[in-house]
C-alpha cells in the first residue's frame, strides 16, 4: 500500500451500479416504503435524482463511462453495436437474445468479454488507476472490467469453443478479484454451480442472486478497497414488461443490496467503514403500443445497408447500426452530413439529428437548427462555458444572464460534444422521440421500454452517496464517479490515457 505518509488510509469504496433503473421509479419506490435498504442509503447520505448518463444513454457506452470517467469519444465505446470502419464490419457487444443469435453467440460473447475491454476500450479504467497507485479492486459481473491482473477461464464449455476458432480466449485482464458467474472467479466461493445447463448465456450463473452473495462475501472479508457489484436483471424487465414491473422488481433488488448492507452488519456500520455509491448507468422510456418501431432501413434516396453483415459495398451510401434510442449512420465520402440529418429530421420518431465538422458540434430539432462548441458563451452547470450560432430551441435549451438552462435534454451539450468526436460513432447520430425506438442491428425491437436516446426519460439516473467525509459531494454525471473515487483515494485523475 503506498498511501502517503500522514494522511489516513482512506474508507474502502463500495460501488453499486443497478442497470436501467430509472430514477423516479426507484425514488417511488423508496418513499412508498418499497426499497428500505436504497432508501435507507438515501437517508443517511446524499440522493441525486436527476443525475446525468452519457449519449448514447446505453449500456455498454455508460459503463465505461462510469469505469473510466470518459463519455463515448474517448472511452472508446459508442454504443452496444458500431461500425468498424477499419475492419468493415458490424461490432455487437451484446443486446436482445434475437441480436446475439443473429450475430452468433459466440461472436458477441468474444465482443463483450474480450474484444470491448481488450481492444476498443481506450481510457484507463477505475481498477487500473488504483492499482497503479496501490489500491486493489474486486469487480462482480461489471462488463467494463480491465485491471492488472490475469483471469483463467473457469468453464470447460467456453474452453472448448475457443480451441476451435479465432474467437475467445484463455484468460481476461481484470482487478485482483473478480467474480463473473462459472466464467471468471478469483477465489472458490461455492456460488459456482453444476445445477446450470443449457448455452453459454444461461449456464454461466451470471445473475444478481449471484452478485448479492458475492458482493455480500466481499464487504465480510473487507478485502479490496475498491469494489463494483452490478445488479442488470432490472433493465431487461424494464425492456420486456415496463416500468411498473420494473417497480415490483425493485423489491427484489433492494432485498439483494439489503444483504451487502447486512453482511457489514448493517447500513450503518457499513457507511462508518465504506464509502458507498449506488447509481444507476442510464435510464428507460416507454414505448407506444403500436408504431414504435422507427425503421432505418429505409431512407429516401439513399441506398442502405443496415443488419449484422452490414458494410460498404458497391452502390451503398450509408451503413445505419441503430443502437435502441439512438442510432449511428456512416456516411459514403461525399455525401453531405446535413443533407442526410435534414431528410431525416421530420420523420415520425426522429426527435433529434447531430453531426460535427470543421470543430463545431450541429444538432437538428424542435424545428431549429444549432452549432456549438467549448468557447465564449452561457455557462452549464458544471462551469463550462459554450459557444452558440442559431437555435437554442433545437436543444431546448435556456440561455440567460450567461447562464444555461436545460430542458428535455439534460447536459445535451456536454453529452453530444462528448460522443461526435470519434469517427467511432459515425457521421450522423440520431436520438429518438419518446415512445419510439430504432430497434436494433439485428432489426428487432423492444415492445414495453428502451433506452438509448438523448432525452430525459432515459438519460437521467439516480445516484445515492453515503459515508463520505470531507464534503465530497455525489456525483451529477456518470462521467464524474471515477474523478470523485480517485479524489477520495487521494490519486488524482488518470495521468494519462492507455492504448492496450
Ligand atoms: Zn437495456
Amino acid at each position: 500500500m503506498t498511501t502517503p505518509e500522514h494522511s489516513p488510509r482512506p474508507k474502502p469504496v463500495l460501488l453499486l451500479v443497478l442497470d436501467g433503473i430509472r430514477p423516479d421509479v426507484l425514488r417511488a419506490a423508496v418513499e412508498a416504503g418499497e426499497a428500505p435498504n436504497l432508501g435507507a442509503l438515501a437517508e443517511r447520505g446524499e440522493a441525486v435524482w436527476d443525475a446525468v448518463s452519457v449519449f448514447p444513454s446505453i449500456t455498454p457506452a455508460a459503463t465505461a463511462a462510469i469505469a473510466t470517467g470518459e463519455a463515448p469519444a474517448r472511452s472508446g465505446i459508442v454504443g452496444h453495436a458500431w461500425y468498424d470502419e477499419r475492419e468493415r464490419r458490424v461490432v455487437v457487444y451484446g443486446a436482445m437474445t434475437e441480436t446475439v443469435m443473429a450475430t452468433g453467440p459466440i461472436k458477441v460473447f468474444h465482443n463483450n468479454v474480450w474484444r470491448m475491454n481488450r481492444d476498443d476500450l481506450k481510457a484507463a479504467t477505475l481498477f487500473e488507476t488504483l492499482h497503479d497507485r496501490g489500491f486493489d479492486g474486486a469487480c462482480v459481473n461489471f462488463p467494463v472490467r480491465r485491471g492488472p491482473h490475469t483471469h483463467p477461464i473457469r468453464m470447460k464449455t467456453v474452453e472448448n469453443y475457443r480451441k476451435n476458432g479465432r474467437y475467445l480466449g484463455p484468460s481476461v485482464e481484470g482487478p485482483k478479484r473478480y467474480f463473473m458467474g462459472d466464467l471468471f472467479y478469483s477465489q472458490e466461493t461455492g456460488f459456482n454451480g453444476r445445477k446450470a445447463s443449457g448455452g453459454i448465456f444461461r449456464s454461466a450463473g451470471i445473475n444478481d442472486e449471484y452478485a448479492a452473495r458475492i458482493g455480500a462475501m466481499l464487504v465480510k472479508e473487507r478485502s479490496a478497497p475498491f469494489n463494483l457489484v452490478y445488479f442488470f436483471k432490472g433493465d431487461s424487465i424494464a425492456h420486456h414488461h415496463g416500468l411498473q414491473a420494473q417497480r415490483e422488481w425493485l423489491q427484489t433488488a433492494d432485498g439483494y443490496v439489503g444483504r451487502i448492507f447486512a453482511a457489514a452488519g448493517g447500513v450503518d456500520r457499513l457507511l462508518e467503514e465504506y464509502a458507498v455509491l449506488a447509481l444507476s448507468d442510464h435510464g428507460h422510456a416507454p414505448l407506444l403500443p403500436g408504431r414504435r418501431h422507427v425503421d432505418l432501413r429505409r431512407i429516401p434516396d439513399l441506398k442502405v445497408s443496415s443488419g449484422i453483415r452490414a458494410r460498404f459495398g458497391r452502390n451503398v451510401d450509408a451503413v445505419v447500426v441503430p443502437n435502441g434510442r439512438s442510432a449511428l449512420l456512416y456516411l459514403r465520402d461525399g455525401i453531405a452530413q446535413e443533407g442526410v440529418a435534414q431528410s431525416l429530421i421530420g420523420r415520425r420518431g426522429v426527435d433529434v439529428a447531430a453531426w460535427s465538422g470543421d470543430g463545431w458540434a450541429n444538432a437538428l430539432g424542435g424545428g431549429g437548427r444549432l452549432r456549438f462548441r467549448p468557447g465564449e458563451g452561457p455557462r452549464d452547470a458544471s462551469g463550462r462555458s459554450w459557444e452558440l450560432e442559431g437555435d437554442p430551441q433545437a436543444l431546448d435549451l435556456d440561455v440567460s444572464d450567461g447562464e444555461l438552462g436545460y430542458g428535455d435534454y439534460p447536459d445535451a451539450l456536454e453529452r453530444l460534444w462528448g460522443l461526435l468526436s470519434t469517427p467511432r460513432c459515425g457521421d450522423v447520430v440520431l436520438s429518438a422521440t419518446p415512445g419510439y425506438t430504432f430497434g436494433e442491428i439485428s432489426g428487432g425491437y423492444h415492445k414495453a421500454s428502451d433506452h438509448g436516446s438523448l432525452h430525459a426519460e432515459d438519460s437521467n439516473v439516480f445516484v445515492l452517496a453515503g459515508g463520505f467525509e470531507g464534503g465530497e459531494a455525489a456525483p451529477r454525471r456518470i462521467t464524474d464517479v471515477a474523478p470523485m473515487l480517485l479524489g477520495h483515494f487521494g490519486a488524482g485523475r488518470p495521468a494519462e490515457e492507455r492504448v492496450h
